[in-house]
């Protein structure tokens, strides 16, 4: 009897003990990976806690050198210290450990280069998650992820297709893959893909894809792990996040064809035919390509099925819209309550809509239309819709409300037009862009002159660049952009400088500047530095794909002119005004201030006229080599 009653005590006090645990402690945050988008505009710390993981997160400065850091509470980083050095980035590290035990404090040490200021990095959580954003281009924590787009394999779209991937990249790609599979599924990927030919179309043998290197070619964001008939319809499931590209149809038997990027298929459920129940009709799931999926339905209703995504983008639903009712659908209602336009270029429009709760979104591309079911949305201002609408000069979209359906949205759509569906990672926002076609630059001619150029001299005013020993980055970037000036307008071509002294341009300004004055080709001119003083040498960036060409001339003067640097090669990188200028863009990096001998070097006559002959020559070369 005694022991009973100590048993029962012993329970009582863990039963307050877990009581007032659950009520004055936080549960541990676990921090388990970190992700990189493509961008490199975000880092990803993938964190969880039964309760959700919420933290106060305040960030402190450091300065020489330059750096953010922040601790999180009673928080575990599960692993070992952390440590990523990152190149042509605004961030040079970052540095993740256990700062201590007792109390579990994880510190996240960033540091940064001279350009960038503390207030341009925005750290907020989302679900645990930490998101390290520190994108100079400011979305106030409206993180996207492309649910659906449009693909093209004929060349006269490349450009179209280059430009609007571009965007995808810039801000809409998180790796989102569950921490503990993280690891585990890369390695399987490999393994697999050693062991393995893939089905592919185009004939080649993928066993040459054995040198396949995991962090830079293998893009997968989707392990799609299971796909069954169910509730009627076709269940795609997976872990990460799940895209498909606008559907294609064959004949004889007749399919329908989804294809999805970046996507991972787990090699046991490969190329088995799933019956759709009696209906005669089947599914399959292929791994396409190296990074894609492909989903083959076999049906006489082609036109019929519709892909319907969860909020969370792990799943997909595909049923026959026929089958479709009130009752696939979450009991979770939403309202439409926010509608946005912005103009990205003159190609290129963005219209947002804004949701109470997660939206789960149908989407169908046809040939000349394009449509989206907003499955639990229950209601929509159509004034304030339509305004939005008139600003995008999208007229022709139109809501409507279906009974136990949810709201439609069609919009006739062109096929030489681009789209592309994004959904907000919180599930509540979606974005529609669109892109109509672009030829691709051309340089315009003027009889008098040989060509036109706009020299982008980096920094100035009050925005230093990289400082180093009382060296000033504004000062050598004007210096050489002037000598570039002079030598071009003595052989006769048109050079624009957005700035001829000290004085602070934004490069907001600058890319105006540009697209106001039309040239052929714009540089920009800057100079390196690096947390590692040992490194030194020449690059050259570019981003948008019609700028490589110039890249590579110009990059190829530069290390012919100047053999005591080091040739550090080409870069895409995506920087503001390589980035928004519509003619061929890039920025050259014409050495390391940060490294001694280099620096030394720099400030002399010799090398500024060398870099400015270089590219002056450069320039040169390829606006001929245009005519
Ligand atoms: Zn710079």
């Amino acid at each position: 009897m005694k022991r009973l009653i100590f048993k029962l005590l012993i329970f009582i006090i863990c039963l307050f003990l877990s009581f007032f645990g659950s009520v004055f402690a936080q549960d541990i945050l676990k921090i388990d990976s970190v992700h990189f988008d493509n961008s490199d505009k975000l880092i990803f710390l993938s964190a969880s806690a039964p309760d959700g993981g919420q933290r106060n997160i305040k960030t402190y400065n450091l300065k020489q050198p330059n750096r953010v850091y922040f601790d999180l509470d009673n928080s575990v980083l599960i692993g070992d210290k952390r440590n990523y050095i990152l190149e042509n980035s605004p961030i040079k590290e970052i540095v993740i450990s256990q700062n201590s035990v007792s109390p579990s404090v994880v510190r996240v040490v960033l540091t940064l280069d001279e350009d960038t200021s503390n207030s341009d990095i925005k750290v907020s959580q989302l679900n645990g998650n930490i998101l390290i954003n520190y994108s100079k281009l400011d979305i106030s924590g409206d993180y996207f992820s492309t649910i659906f787009r449009d693909f093209r394999k004929s060349s006269n779209d490349y450009y179209e297709y280059s430009k609007i991937f571009s965007q995808t990249v810039e801000r809409n790609t998180i790796p989102i893959m569950k921490p503990d599979a993280d690891k585990k599924v890369l390695e399987e990927i490999q393994s697999s893909i050693k062991n393995t030919t893939l089905n592919n179309s185009d004939g080649l043998n993928y066993d040459t894809v054995k040198k396949t290197n995991i962090n830079t070619d293998l893009k997968t964001g989707y392990f799609l792990k299971l796909v069954k008939y169910q509730n009627n319809g076709i269940l795609v499931q997976g872990i990460g996040h799940a895209q498909i590209e606008n559907p294609t149809f064959l004949s004889n038997p007749s399919r329908m064809v989804i294809d999805m990027p970046n996507s991972y298929v787990e090699p046991s459920i490969r190329n088995k035919e799933i019956p759709l129940g009696d209906s005669g009709e089947t599914v399959k799931v292929g791994q396409f390509e190296v990074n894609k999926a492909r989903i083959v339905i076999t049906t006489n209703q082609t036109a019929k099925y519709l892909p319907i995504f969860s909020p969370d983008n792990q799943s997909i639903f595909i049923i026959n819209t026929d089958k479709l009712n009130s009752a696939y659908v979450s009991q979770t209602k939403t309202n439409i309550n926010g509608y946005f336009n912005k103009k990205i270029d003159r190609y290129t429009n963005e219209f947002t809509l804004a949701f109470t709760k997660p939206v789960i979104i149908g989407l169908r591309r046809n040939p000349d239309s394009f449509t989206a079911y907003f499955l639990n949305a229950v209601s929509y201002n159509e004034q304030e819709f339509k305004q939005a609408l008139e600003q995008a000069g999208l007229k022709d979209i139109k809501l409507s409300l279906m009974s136990n359906i949810g709201i439609r949205m069609t919009c006739p759509l062109s096929r030489d037009k681009v789209i592309r569906f994004d959904q907000n990672i919180n599930g509540k926002a979606v974005k529609i862009v669109v892109t109509s076609p672009t030829p691709a630059p051309l340089i315009q001619r003027n009889k008098k002159i040989k060509g036109s150029v706009v020299i982008d001299p980096g920094h100035g005013g009050t925005d230093y660049g990289a400082i180093r020993a009382g060296i000033n980055e504004k000062d050598i970037t004007l210096d050489v952009s002037k000598m570039v000036e002079a030598i071009l307008q003595e052989k006769g071509y048109k050079v624009y400088m957005t700035r001829n002294d000290d004085s602070s341009v934004s490069l907001q300004d600058r890319v105006e500047f540009s697209e106001k004055k039309k040239p052929d080709i714009y540089v920009s001119i800057h100079v390196n530095s690096s947390v590692k003083n040992d490194i030194y040498g020449v690059e050259t960036h570019w981003y948008n794909d019609y700028s490589h060409e110039l890249a590579e001339v110009v990059h190829k003067h530069l290390v012919k002119n100047i053999p005591s640097t080091k040739d550090r090669g080409l870069f895409k990188s995506k920087f503001y005004v390589i980035n928004h200028t519509t003619v061929p863009a890039i920025l050259v990096e014409m050495g390391f201030i940060s490294n001694d001998a280099e620096r030394a070097q720099l400030v002399t006559e010799k090398r500024k006229q060398l870099v400015a002959k270089s590219i002056a020559e450069g320039i040169i070369e390829y606006i001929n080599s245009k005519k």
